[in-house]
């Protein structure tokens, strides 16, 4: 645990420069805007440990896999988040010298990310080489109103001198990314130009051809006075900018505005991208700086009237939940089917920004919960666009019939992870895909939803299942062998029992959802049977043969189900029992004695529990959870909030306050020591999860809202606020009384501590718990 960073309820602020740290915070205080993300680089120029980030959402590359014996069946390329060209630099020199952070030395440095507007702000005094002090403020943002631009204010004030200062601002195409595998640079030069006042960027990726746009003007002042100094043109091998120098006197401020515009050809078609990132820019630059952040916060405010969660009498939580549910909305907006959330989102360059099954086991939980009913509706039409790709996924793999096996890692529908022992085995996220649909319907009751998509997504994963499992003559009972389930740390294991749990639910729910649409639109339904080829009575009557007959390990005499088969054959020393400087086991154990051990890198059968609540009585997810959570080491950060959401449903409070505080400040104390990788951008969805669903007790079954909150000793009071079949409910939890608010106008019936209420519109339903 790291612990530099202040401890406020809006803000992160960092005080005192400290190089050691700087590539953490460069993750930390990252910006986005959805369309694109920028970790928290140094305008100027720094010459110290940093990993330059800049992302265009949804422009990829597929870096040639490295492997050292092909198999059929491995994926061609790994995908990786492009380090896109740099517009946010603006070199400083002092009398010639340049600024740079590294080696000059600095006082009163501090660097606030500020979470309610959505900005980047630095303060500094540097003092150079010769004595000469120098104050900087520096200001931006990636515009959330208009989405194709990027802001920065930036000035410097001469302390105890006059002399010249100039700026360069430019735009850098030279840029490479850290994880290249063979060291290849991603992008090619297409145009660049520059005029005073202004530049421009064309780019194109080496592979696949998408095309960026990057463009910038910029004005000066002095003294907050606009003043027009004629700048020097410079143009470089994809490197283009504008240097203005200015004698400035002592105590006199000298600014210079860049604003940004950043275009794709996500958007454009790719001979317009130039045309396009020119009036973007222009645009941007009309409003200005100021009516930009305006508009700008406004998107923030009700960013935030929708999703925040106040927690009183704990900063520390506050703080760390605020920074979850900030980094969540500024990665994933919603507005277009084709995007994403990445697991480290616009902070790194981990995991390649693809789509792995966070999104569904994770993201979808909050954004169902915290925004308009398109934002989740295009999480899953994303993966209906690539059913196609699943099915031929499921096809490489000896499928057949219409089966689809979603990618476990994809940018486009392709499996392109690059770890096949551990992530291809992981059929789960197939269970994880469908279940979303599910999830996501019973927040807005959209039975719409499986006319035009969903149904199609659910036959073809309950047909890859169907196909998967196979009759044990042994057993008399269907198994599923040779997976791997959300617990990475047992590869190639028989009868996971999270997977095996998701088939059978997946069949059960493909067949009542059938019904639902026969039912609802039957013409349609002709038409998915149609396209599909589906044989109703064939196919339907297999699943329920398989659902019925599925094999479940299970022990008897501890009666806890059992991960996977065999798994009581291992040595069982529980966590506690390990020694701690063996800790994290993945830094220091081999992967064989992982994979011999029984440690639990990630909730798996837990997650199967906490999915499939409803199924389970208290006392067996009792019995389970201290079965299993002795032996989880918690090594995936997606696992405490899955542990604290049940240890908050059995009565353990206190054990599940210690597992939402692993996950709420997980980054910003950097537990892992691995922010400067990129933040864990999904899983901060399981923070909001572990409150919302942990202590508020919230659960979603057949349609209808329950509540059961309970408060941590720590927290005086907290509150949150949710969407429920459009209505928008504010819940307040302190120890003396539970308040439901609603923000709608229409009624909202519900279940508080399983008693039915009735919420009226703009009323409060206030209940005594004290
Ligand atoms: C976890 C997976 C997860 C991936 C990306 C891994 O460490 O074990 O469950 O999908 O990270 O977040």
């Amino acid at each position: 645990m790291i612990e530099y960073l202040i401890h406020d309820e809006w803000n992160i602020i960092e005080e005192g420069f400290k190089p050691e740290h700087h590539r953490s915070s460069e993750s930390i205080f990252s910006l986005g805007n959805g369309k694109m993300g920028q970790r928290a680089n140094f305008e100027e120029t720094y010459t110290g440990p940093t990993l330059q980030g800049s992302y265009v959402a949804g422009i990829y590359y597929p870096d040639k896999t490295r492997v050292g014996w092909w198999k059929n069946g491995y994926p061609e390329y790994f995908a990786k988040v492009l380090n896109s060209p740099n517009w946010i630099g603006i070199d400083v020199q002092i009398d010639g010298h340049f600024l740079d952070l590294y080696t000059c030395k600095t006082e009163n440095f501090r660097r606030v990310l500020n979470m309610q507007e959505g900005y980047l702000l630095r303060e500094f005094t540097a003092i150079m080489d010769d004595g000469k002090k120098v104050a900087v403020v520096a200001k931006r943002f990636l515009s959330m109103a208009d989405t194709e631009v990027g802001a920065i204010r930036y000035s410097v004030t001469p302390l105890n001198f006059e002399g010249k200062i100039s700026f360069t601002p430019y735009l850098d195409g030279d840029v490479e990314n850290e994880d290249s595998n063979y060291d290849e640079k991603f992008w090619n030069l297409l145009e660049m130009e520059a005029h005073p006042g202004e530049a421009y960027l064309v780019t194109e990726t080496k592979k696949l051809g998408f095309r960026a746009g990057f463009g910038m003007m910029v004005k000066t002042f002095i003294q907050g006075v606009e003043i027009s100094i004629k700048p020097e043109i410079l143009k470089k091998e994809a490197w283009v900018g504008n240097r203005f120098e200015k004698v400035i006197k002592e105590g006199e401020q000298f600014t210079i505005e860049k604003i940004a515009g950043v275009t794709s050809s996500l958007n454009y078609s790719k001979n317009d991208i130039l045309v396009a990132t020119k009036k973007s820019t222009k645009a941007g630059f009309d409003k200005g700086f100021d009516k930009l952040f305006e508009a700008h916060k406004n998107e923030w405010k009700q960013k935030w009237i929708h999703s925040d969660i106040k927690i009183e009498g704990d900063i520390a939580a506050q703080q760390g939940i605020r920074f979850n549910i900030f980094h969540l909305n500024q990665t994933y907006t919603g507005e277009d089917e084709r995007l994403n959330v990445g697991p480290k989102g616009f902070t790194g360059e981990k995991y390649g920004g693809s789509t792995y099954w966070d999104t569904e086991a994770y993201c979808i939980p909050f954004f169902v919960s915290t925004a308009p009913s398109n934002v989740t509706r295009n999480l899953l039409i994303y993966r209906y666009k690539q059913l196609d790709k699943a099915i031929e996924n499921a096809g490489k793999l000896g499928f057949k019939d219409g089966a689809a096996l979603y990618p476990m890692v994809t940018m486009n529908g392709e499996e392109c992870h690059n770890e096949w022992e551990i992530t291809f085995e992981e059929i789960h996220r197939n269970g994880a895909i469908a279940f979303a649909i599910h999830n996501y319907i019973r927040h807005t009751n959209d039975f719409k939803y499986l006319e035009e998509y969903g149904l199609e997504v659910l036959i073809g994963i309950s047909r890859f299942w169907s196909q998967r499992v196979n009759w044990s003559g042994e057993k008399k009972k269907y198994v599923m062998l040779g997976v791997t389930g959300p617990n990475e740390y047992e590869n190639n294991i028989n009868n996971n029992w999270y997977t095996n749990k998701m088939a059978t639910w997946c069949m059960k729910y493909t067949s009542e959802a059938i019904e639902i649409v026969k039912k609802n639109n039957i013409d349609a339904f002709n038409q998915i049977v149609d396209k599909t080829k589906f044989k109703t009575e064939e196919e339907t009557a297999k699943w329920k043969d398989i659902v019925d007959k599925m094999y479940f390990p299970f022990n008897e005499e501890l009666n806890v189900f059992m991960q996977q088969d065999g798994y009581m054959d291992k040595e069982h020393i529980l966590v506690k029992d390990l020694d701690p400087k063996q800790r994290p086991i993945n830094q220091h154990w081999s992967w064989d004695r992982i994979l011999r051990s029984c440690y639990i890198k990630q909730a798996d059968t837990l997650q199967g529990i906490y999915v499939l609540e409803e199924q389970f009585d208290l006392e067996t997810i009792k019995r389970n959870f201290e079965f299993y959570e002795p032996r989880t080491v918690h090594e995936s950060s997606l696992s405490p909030c899955v542990h604290s959401i049940l240890a908050a449903k059995i009565g353990m409070i206190d054990k599940a306050y210690e597992m939402y505080l692993r996950t709420s400040r997980l980054d910003i104390d950097d537990y892992n020591h691995e922010a400067h990788e990129g933040l864990h951008i999904t899983s901060m969805a399981g923070t909001w999860m572990s409150v919302v669903e942990g202590f508020g007790g919230k659960r979603v079954y057949d349609g209808k809202l329950y509540l059961n909150p309970v408060i941590p000793g720590q927290w005086k009071k907290y509150a949150f606020r949710i969407t429920f079949m459009n209505n928008d409910l504010e819940v307040i939890v302190s120890k003396e009384k539970v308040a439901v608010a609603s923000h709608s106008n229409n009624p909202v019936e519900m279940y508080l501590y399983n008693q039915l209420i009735k919420v009226e519109p703009q009323q409060t339903v206030e209940i005594n718990v004290g």
